[in-house]
Formats: structure tokens, C-alpha cells, sequence
């Protein structure tokens, strides 16, 4: 290898960010691989596997605008490209993946390979959508692609690239048809503006952040192969944003919606009138108007009725002037100041003014028989107030995606407490596109971290073990059961930092769950409950002074809080939480008479909303955030489970949304934490393909001239391909190679070696 073929991997800006903070800076010379110069499409293909090379194959790629690469089939790294490429996703890009690749797939004779087809999302749909169809029995069958990516790195696009490829099918006519016109695909896009202005918002690091997750399930009828009926699960809306947003971020798109929408009724007038919104970014301008109007005619699509589209305006306009109220604070009691904003609230929210007052300047308790009412102070009455707006939003959001989805299951008059699962095939695609890991920082680069990014990058820790154990864990299985000879590989496992946090006897969340329950306790109990905890990947503030602190907690951590902090060690990096709030986030608590005077409200949404709401909320050990939350997250990991994944993992190529501009070390963080660098060691050591003996035979029939059914077994069927002298010639050569082995009932083969046939 000549100089030539030396490459030093950095870029200028990282490497002075790093200087500054006068650490080991990121460079890295290295031989270069001559296939990573040229950028191949699969990174299993590279015949020097090291870090560098795959970065550089990468980098390669990115530069010439292909932002995909596939590492083996079940892995596609996307990197975001921050502008549009319109060459990778037009009809005939689209038309190549469906007609080609679909067709290839179909008839297994034909002798075109997947692997002539390039990387790209369209090939993981078109995968996905293949095999869901392809057990002849008909047993369930689910098929994930689940996409992750830290904020900012293209989760959300991607999933609309997948959908509008499935939904692509519906123009050949997969997609069912259902009442007053709309395609169930209609329907499908329709429910993503309404979900973007309701769920999204801008955030510093991605002006369309998804503040909430969520898993679309597609469900496919297995004899016509259409979509029939479809559903979103969703995950922890960040309903902390409609009351509180820091300087460069801003509150979700719906309110800017309202008010660029002019309607008098709402008697709004501009951002900066507004507590809700006046502290967030108002030099931002996205054209609301229109927006809005995409978002009024989707509510149309989805069949929400004029009434229901007036009421949902009311009640988010009625939240921006609730904001608004002033509370007076006479040393005794506090009251709601009587002005414009009161009364605007009070008839948009169909609530009373005296009512308004009850829920938030007076507590209600029941003592006895008796009711025993406090009066809050001026603090306690400015966060009911508050919270009561959390909540209401909350609930909107709720309900907003339980009305589409019974949109999209089709199912009409079905009342709402009294939901049924209707019939669900047994062929699912769910694609899942939820919050990435978080690590919050000020300006001066503390950490800022509360409960909300406790609870997501717990989410990431298990989607991350859920990646590990599928790679890993079940690869080695299946080559123990299959007899197959294999070699042990280390793999990394996340599970002591899951037990620490979610373990059932002690944890991080079982601490926070007793402190919960438990009236009057709070965040300083919570945290000195953590002391029990055992100490490897966690930092408490103090023991502090006397820990031997590890490098991996990084330095900046360290500056952050003086007091009532708990630091953790993530797969992903280690993240300093602080304790504020914590307790009461997870109770969730509102003032009881919310259920006696939202039912009556004459807002007719607000009051259908909270009709069915049952007042159970009381049992703190069944309501709690966390324990709910633990529940979905539980569910949605058995579906995984089940589940025949493809994963994409989404990078962001630079902090600065800058088109086509690479840092090497920002995407080799973001690979990293991703556990790709391993996932690449154990696939390229392992079996790519692998064919249960009767599908080997059936697939290859051909190439025998005999049916299968004439075929005893795989011994036979080996014995007759060795009968053709070059197949048998070939046979030998790659037996040697271990380039395919014999399982008990499967065949595993190495990529090169399906070629062949
Ligand atoms: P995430 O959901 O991971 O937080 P998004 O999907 O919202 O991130 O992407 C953030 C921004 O990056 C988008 O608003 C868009 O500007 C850009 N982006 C992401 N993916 C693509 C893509 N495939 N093509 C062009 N731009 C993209
Ligand atoms: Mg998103």
C-alpha cells in the first residue's frame, strides 16, 4: 500500500471543540481499505472490518449523496442528508424498489439478487412487505422496523419515506377502501400533519422535534395482501412543554396553528401575548396559516365533524388565555384576577369563572364524610393552574389519537370507555419511530436533565437490549441448537444499568414509585433513598468528594448541580439528572374536582374527554407516570419480540443542520452508541442466510430438474446438486470454508455463497 492510501479521518471543528476541553482529540491514520475508498453499499463486504474503514466507507458514500448503507440485511445506517434528494425518492426510484426487487423476490428462480439493489429505505419496505407473505401457513406473522437515532437524526422522515412506500402498494390496489371515499392509506397520511401539529414542536436540535413516540402498526390481510385496517400506539407526550419552554425551543405547532389562523373567535392576537409561548423562540416563522389549513382538512379526512374541529380550536385557544390569568394573593387566600383573559378562558373552556377558581385556588379534601376545602397560596394556585393546562392538553392528545384510530380500525359508534379490539389479522407490519436518547445541556454546557429524559433514555436502554439480544444473544442460540460450529463473541449488555433503574425490589424507579405513594414525601426523599442503590453505574452528589471518579463520567457532569443530582452511566454516554421535581411529575396529581366540573363543561369536546375519564387516578401505585408508562413500554417490547426486525439506525452527520457535511467523530459517536461496530463483528463471524431444510429444497429445486416433493431430505438434496459436477465442485470448496453449514434443520449460508445459486 503506498502513502497514498493512508487517510486521517478528522474534521476541523470537532477536534477544536475537543481541543477546548483539552482532551484527546480525534484523529486517526490509518491504511485504508481500497473498497471503503470506493464506498460500497454493505459494510460486510469490506475486507479490512475496522472502525476507520467503515467511517470512511461511509463518509465516502454520504459525500456522494448515498446516505444509506446496509450492514448485512437486517441493518441500514441512514445518515441525514439536511437537504432533499429528490433522485432518491421519486416514482422511479420508488417504481425500481416495487416492481424489480418485488418481482425478484416473488419468483425465487429469477437471477436477480438482493444485493443488486442499493441500500435504502424502500428496500427495507419492500423486504418487510415480502416476507410477511412468505410462511404458506398462515401464522402470525409481525414484521418491525424499528428506527432510532438520537433528535434530529431523521427517525421521523424515515418513517415517512416507509409509509409513503407501503402505501404506494394501495395505487396498485393493496390498500382496502373505505367510507365517504378516503383509502384507508388517505386516511394514514392524514393522521400524520394532525399528529405532527398536536405532538411535535421545535426543539434545539431539530425544528419538527417528536415530542412523543410512537409504533404505527399496519395489519395486512394475508389472502389479498391489502392493508385493512391500521393503528398508532403512542408513548410519553411531553406535556411539560405546553407550560414551560426554554429560549431557543418552542410550544407544539398547534398553538402558533390557532393563532396564524386568524379566527375571531379564538381572539388571539400573536405569540408574544402569551405566557405559554412569549419566553420560547418567536423569531422562528414557518407559514402557520397554511399549516393550519393542512391540519383543519386532515381533520376532515380523519372525519372529525365542523363541531369537533370548532371545539378542539376552543379548547387549545382556551389554554393559551388560560395561561394568561393572573392569580391575587391577599396573605390568606388566593383568587383569580377578573379580566379579559379570565372571562375569554372561562367561555372557551365552557367552564365558570367560579369553577376556574375552585380548580385552581382552592384544595378539596375529604375528611370523614365531610369536605374540607384549603385555599392554596399564590405558588400552589400558579401551578394548579398549570397543571390543569397540562392536563387538559394531554387528554386533547389522547383522545385526538383514539378518534383516528378508530378511524383507521374502522370502527364506528363505538363508545369510548367500551373499546374493543376489533379482529386483527395475523399479518403486521409496525414501524416504530420513537424519542432517541437525550442528553440535555445549558449554554454552558451542564447537563439539564429531569425525570422526562430519565424516562426516555430508559426507553432507548431497552430498545438498545432488545437490538443486542437479537443480534446476539439469539444468533449464538440458534447456532448452539443448529449444532452449527461457531466462535463466542463478547457482546455488550446493558443490563445492569436496566436493573438499576427499573429492577422490581430496588431501583431507581421502585424508590421513586414508594416516595410517590407516600403523601407529603418528596424529591429529597427520593434521593437519599437512591443511597441503597448499588453504585457501578451510578454517581450520587454525595459521595461526590470521595468517589474516584471513572472517566467515563465525563468532567462537564461534574460541574453541573451543586446539590440533588444523581448521575448515570448509560450505554450511550453518562447523563447527570436533577431531582427537582421528580416526585411530583410522576404522581401526576390534580385537583380532584377537575372530574365533577370538566364533564359539565359546555365545550362539548372537553366534556366528551372527560366524561369516560375514570377518577381512579387517586390509586397512586396503579396511576403513577412511571408505572403506566412501564406497562406500554412492556407491550410494545413483546411485539418485538415476536417480531422479525429490521433496524435503521438514523445518524446525525453534524450538530449545525448543515447539507452534506460530515464530522467523522460525531458519526462515529453516534455508531458507537448504536452498537454497530459489534453488530458488524458478530454478522460478518456468523451465517447471513439461513433456509429451514424444506425451504432449501423448494428453492432449489431447479437446479436438480426434480419436484420437491420427490425429494426426501436435505441429505438427498445435497447428494443430487453434487451430482452436477460444477455445483458439487463448488460444494466442496465452500464446505471447506465453512462458507455454509449443515444445521439441524436449517441451512446457513454466507452471503457469497447464495450468489452462487
Ligand atoms: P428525528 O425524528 O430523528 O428527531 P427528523 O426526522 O424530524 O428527526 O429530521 C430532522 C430534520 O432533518 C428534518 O426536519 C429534515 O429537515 C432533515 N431530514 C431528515 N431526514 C431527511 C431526509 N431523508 N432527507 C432530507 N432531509 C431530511
Ligand atoms: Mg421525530
Amino acid at each position: 500500500m503506498s502513502f497514498d492510501d493512508e487517510i486521517w479521518i478528522d474534521d476541523e471543528k470537532e477536534v477544536c471543540k475537543i481541543e477546548k476541553l483539552n482532551e484527546t482529540k480525534f484523529a486517526t491514520k490509518f491504511r485504508v481499505d481500497p473498497l471503503s475508498k470506493q464506498g460500497i453499499d454493505d459494510l460486510l463486504m469490506l475486507s479490512d472490518l475496522n472502525e476507520y474503514n467503515c467511517l470512511h466507507n461511509i463518509r465516502v458514500r454520504y459525500l456522494k449523496e448515498q446516505i444509506y448503507t446496509q450492514i448485512g440485511s437486517p441493518i441500514l445506517v441512514s445518515i441525514n442528508p439536511y437537504v432533499f434528494l429528490p433522485k432518491i425518492y421519486n416514482q422511479e426510484t420508488l417504481a425500481y424498489y416495487k416492481v424489480k426487487l418485488g418481482q425478484s423476490q416473488a419468483s425465487l428462480k429469477t437471477s436477480t439478487k438482493q444485493n443488486e439493489f442499493q441500500p435504502h429505505l424502500f428496500k427495507i419496505a419492500q423486504l418487510q412487505f415480502d416476507q410477511l407473505f412468505e410462511s404458506p401457513t398462515k401464522e402470525l406473522r409481525i414484521c418491525s422496523m424499528i428506527i432510532s437515532g438520537e433528535s434530529g437524526s431523521g427517525k421521523t422522515e424515515s418513517t415517512k419515506i416507509l409509509l409513503k412506500y407501503l402505501a404506494a402498494e394501495s395505487k396498485s390496489g393493496l390498500f382496502r377502501t373505505i367510507q365517504q371515499g378516503q383509502t384507508i392509506e388517505q386516511q394514514i397520511f392524514a393522521s400524520n400533519p394532525v399528529l405532527e401539529a398536536f405532538g411535535n414542536a421545535k426543539t434545539a436540535r431539530n425544528d419538527n422535534s417528536s415530542r412523543f413516540g410512537k409504533f404505527m402498526h399496519l395489519y395486512f390481510n394475508a389472502d389479498t395482501k391489502r392493508v385493512s385496517t391500521a393503528k398508532i400506539d403512542k408513548y410519553l407526550l411531553e406535556k411539560s412543554r405546553v407550560v414551560k419552554i426554554s429560549s431557543q425551543e418552542r410550544n407544539y405547532h398547534i398553538f402558533y396553528q390557532i393563532i396564524g389562523a386568524q379566527i375571531p373567535e379564538l381572539q388571539l392576537t400573536s405569540p408574544s401575548k402569551y405566557e405559554y409561548l412569549k419566553n420560547g423562540d418567536l423569531s422562528y416563522n414557518r407559514n402557520e396559516k397554511q399549516e393550519f389549513e393542512e391540519t383543519d382538512i386532515c381533520l376532515d379526512n380523519l372525519n372529525f365533524s365542523p363541531n369537533e374541529k370548532k371545539y378542539i380550536y376552543h379548547t387549545l385557544a382556551g389554554l393559551l388565555h388560560l395561561g394568561n390569568v393572573k392569580i391575587e394573593y391577599d396573605q390568606v387566600k388566593s383568587t383569580l384576577k377578573l379580566d379579559n383573559s379570565l372571562k375569554i378562558a372561562s367561555e372557551l373552556l365552557g367552564i365558570q369563572i367560579q369553577q376556574l377558581d375552585d380548580l385552581i385556588c382552592k384544595v378539596f379534601t375529604s375528611v370523614g364524610k365531610e369536605i374540607v376545602t384549603k385555599n392554596n397560596n399564590l405558588e400552589n394556585a400558579q401551578s394548579a393552574r398549570d397543571t390543569l393546562a397540562k392536563h387538559i392538553y394531554e387528554k386533547l392528545f389522547n383522545w385526538l389519537i383514539d378518534k383516528i384510530n378508530q378511524q383507521l380500525l374502522n370502527i364506528k359508534s363505538l363508545s369510548f370507555q367500551n373499546q374493543q379490539q376489533p379482529q386483527l389479522t395475523k399479518h403486521m407490519i409496525g414501524i416504530l419511530d420513537i424519542f432517541g436518547f437525550e442528553i440535555f445541556t445549558d449554554l454552558n454546557g451542564l447537563h439539564t436533565n429531569s425525570f422526562e429524559q430519565l424516562n426516555i433514555n430508559f426507553t432507548n436502554e431497552k430498545l438498545q437490549q432488545h437490538f443486542n439480544l437479537q443480534m446476539f444473544v439469539t444468533e449464538q442460540k440458534e447456532y448452539d441448537q443448529e449444532s452449527i460450529k461457531w466462535q463466542q463473541i463478547k457482546f455488550p449488555d446493558n443490563k445492569k444499568i436496566i436493573d438499576l433503574i427499573e429492577n422490581s425490589s430496588v431501583s431507581i424507579y421502585k424508590m421513586l414509585i414508594d416516595q410517590t405513594i407516600v403523601q407529603n414525601r418528596g424529591d429529597k426523599e427520593f434521593l437519599s433513598s437512591l443511597k441503597q442503590l448499588p453504585k457501578d453505574n451510578l454517581v450520587l452528589v454525595s459521595d461526590l468528594q470521595t468517589a474516584e471518579i471513572e472517566p467515563r463520567f465525563d468532567k462537564k457532569i461534574h460541574r453541573v448541580a451543586k446539590f440533588d443530582w444523581f448521575c448515570l452511566k448509560h450505554f450511550a454516554g453518562a447523563v447527570a439528572y436533577n431531582v427537582a421535581g421528580f416526585v411530583e411529575k410522576n404522581r401526576d396529581s390534580i385537583n380532584g374536582e377537575v372530574f365533577k366540573i370538566l364533564p359539565n363543561s359546555t365545550n362539548p369536546v372537553l366534556k366528551e374527554i372527560w366524561s369516560n375519564v375514570s377518577n381512579d387516578y387517586q390509586n397512586m401505585k396503579l396511576n403513577n407516570v412511571v408505572t403506566k408508562f412501564q406497562n406500554s413500554l412492556k407491550e410494545l417490547l413483546n411485539l418485538l419480540n415476536m417480531s422479525i426486525p429490521k433496524f435503521i439506525r438514523c445518524i446525525k452527520p453534524n450538530n449545525f443542520k448543515q447539507p452534506l457535511t460530515f464530522e467523522a467523530s460525531e458519526v462515529r459517536r453516534q455508531m458507537t452508541c448504536a452498537g454497530l461496530m459489534e453488530a458488524i463483528q458478530i454478522r460478518k463471524a456468523g451465517y447471513e442466510i439461513r433456509l429451514k431444510h424444506i425451504d432449501f429444497i423448494k428453492k432449489y429445486q431447479h437446479l436438480v430438474n426434480k419436484n420437491f416433493k420427490n425429494i426426501k431430505n436435505i441429505e438427498e438434496m445435497f447428494k443430487l446438486l453434487g451430482e452436477n459436477q460444477k455445483i458439487g465442485q463448488f460444494l466442496k470448496e465452500q464446505q471447506n470454508q465453512l462458507s455454509y453449514q449443515m444445521g439441524k434443520t436449517k441451512i446457513f449460508m454466507k452471503q457469497h455463497f447464495r450468489e452462487f445459486f
